[in-house]
């Protein structure tokens, strides 16, 4: 291709003679290519039409809900002795939809399907091949297992940071909200007994350790303050924060709350609450960005919203050549043109392991992972492209360096004479490894050096 559209006609457009000398280089140099052009060729390979889903949180037993609902049979593979995930401790959403009862319906379903193979107690060990054939070994209570399959969905999820500060620990009525959930659902915390809450927002979110905003937590801590109010009108509850992040709707629970007449203490970020644990009673002393001036207020009960913090498994990450981000979570192909894909071909992400959201955002996450695992199963066959990288292996020297380079993960060194080999299921052709080795072995078909010298030379 002579492209004389975008690189001359559209760019200078004002500069009609110098524009056609130029076309004549562009016609000159493509020709020059030409002439030297071998062969590209496309490689078919069938696509096993079934896939692994890796965590049995809300997020994983959706996807192999919708995976199975559409015909692919899935492996669901989770740590844990049970599924369900963190939302076994929640309550209910900012829609009031009782979470428990929803989840075993969820649990029931996975169950019934005789299209999912759910493995509890169970973790990858090992991932081989590409998209479209990948064998996975599950490691579970009775041994390894291999299964074949074509694609993959990493549900993970994250976990509640442990408070290191606010009296946690020191005394049980200081309690994390999630703690506040689970005590409420089991009947350990009875509302009527509380006459004094205090809840504290970002504890550890917003931090240089946690940067992010935990997302959930202002709403969490509003619903377990109304909890309280409702159940017990006589309680005093004051919520202690930084920013109310009670985005769209749930800004209606805030105006709510506060005619219910829970009182909201808005306190500096450079002079953070503190909890004291003495003499039995709790004391919680807060500066007033509005009164300028400490309030103090007992408590028996101080909830805390913890951060969500992310699992940062790099094990995972390996097997899958997926990247994650500074803060542990994983790390998407492209923020707006492939949200749930990862760089990785076949393999894609929904829920809290990409970061803090809430339920129904988890949800709807894991269905646009299953449409795009779709996009792969559905197929019989997939055509791969010709214009690949190979390795001249006689010029290479193992250094490794376009293993790091390449975006695809394409590049490995081989073990057995430890040369640099190409997969050219998942090589995109981007010729960054070209550029990037410093003994000139890599080449890529339809742009070699021989190519693009012949190019300049006729320039
Ligand atoms: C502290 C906290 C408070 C929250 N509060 C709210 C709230 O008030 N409202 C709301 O709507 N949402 C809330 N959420 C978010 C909500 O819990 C999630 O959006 C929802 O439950 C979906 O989670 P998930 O399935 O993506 O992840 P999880 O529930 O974390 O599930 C992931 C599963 O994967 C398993 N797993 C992890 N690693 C592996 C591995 N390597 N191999 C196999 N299995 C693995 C885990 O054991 C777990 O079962 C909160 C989350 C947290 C952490
Ligand atoms: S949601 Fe609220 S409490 Fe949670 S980190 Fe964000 S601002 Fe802080
Ligand atoms: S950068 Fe070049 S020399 Fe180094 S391993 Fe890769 S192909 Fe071989
Ligand atoms: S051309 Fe790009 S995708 Fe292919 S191996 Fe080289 S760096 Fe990786």
């Amino acid at each position: 291709m002579a492209n004389i559209r975008d690189q001359n006609s559209w760019v200078h457009q004002n500069e009609p003679e110098k524009a056609t000398e130029k076309a004549k280089d562009l016609v000159r140099m493509a020709v020059a290519k030409a002439a030297l052009l071998q062969p590209l060729e496309e490689v078919n390979l069938s696509i096993t039409p079934s896939a692994t889903v890796i965590g049995g949180g809300i997020s994983g037993m959706t996807a192999a809900l919708e995976l199975a609902g559409q015909g692919y049979p899935c492996h669901l593979i989770e740590q844990a002795p049970e599924l369900g995930g963190i939302a076994n401790k929640l309550r209910t959403t900012a829609t009031g939809i009782d979470v428990q009862s929803e989840l075993a319906r969820l649990k029931a379903e996975v169950e019934a399907d005789e299209n999912i193979t759910v493995h509890l107690n169970s973790k990858l060990a090992k991932v081989d091949g590409f998209v479209g054939n990948f064998t996975s070994t599950i490691k579970g209570p009775d041994g390894e297992i291999q299964v074949e399959h074509g694609a993959s969905i990493i549900t993970i999820g994250a976990k509640e940071l442990t408070p290191t500060s606010y009296g946690y620990g020191q005394d049980d009525r200081v309690k994390t909200n999630l703690e506040i959930d689970a005590a409420l659902l089991d009947g350990s915390l009875n509302p009527a007994e509380v006459n004094n809450a205090v809840f504290i927002q970002c504890v550890g979110s917003r931090e240089p350790d946690h940067p992010y905003c935990s997302k959930v937590c202002c709403t969490h801590s509003i619903q377990n303050a109304m909890t309280l109010k409702k159940e017990n009108p006589a309680c005093n509850v004051v919520v202690l924060y930084r920013d109310m992040r009670t985005f769209g709707e749930r800004e209606l629970l805030w105006r709510e709350a506060r005619e219910m007449g829970i009182v909201f203490v808005r306190y500096p970020d450079d002079n953070k609450p503190q909890v004291q644990v003495e003499d039995g009673g709790i004391k919680v002393v807060v500066y007033d960005n509005y009164l300028k001036r400490n309030i103090v207020l007992s408590a028996d009960l101080v909830g805390l919203a913890a951060a969500i913090e992310s699992h940062r498994d790099q094990e995972l990450a390996q097997m899958y050549k997926l990247s994650l981000d500074a803060d542990g979570w994983l790390l998407e192909a492209h923020v707006k043109l492939a949200p749930v894909d990862f760089a990785t071909d076949g393999v894609f992400m929904a829920g809290l392991a990409h970061y803090p959201k809430p339920i129904e955002e988890s949800v709807a996450q894991a269905q646009a992972a299953v449409s795009r695992a779709i996009t792969v199963l559905s197929r019989k066959e997939m055509t791969l492209p010709g214009t690949v990288a190979s390795i001249e292996k006689n010029k290479c020297v193992g250094c490794g360096v376009c293993v790091e380079v390449c975006p695809y993960n394409a590049i490995d060194i081989d073990a057995e004479d430890g040369l640099a080999v190409v997969n050219s299921a998942t090589c995109k052709g981007c010729g960054t490894c070209v550029a990037a080795c410093r003994s000139g072995a890599p080449n890529l078909k339809g742009f070699t050096e021989a190519d693009i010298m012949a190019m300049v030379d006729n320039l």
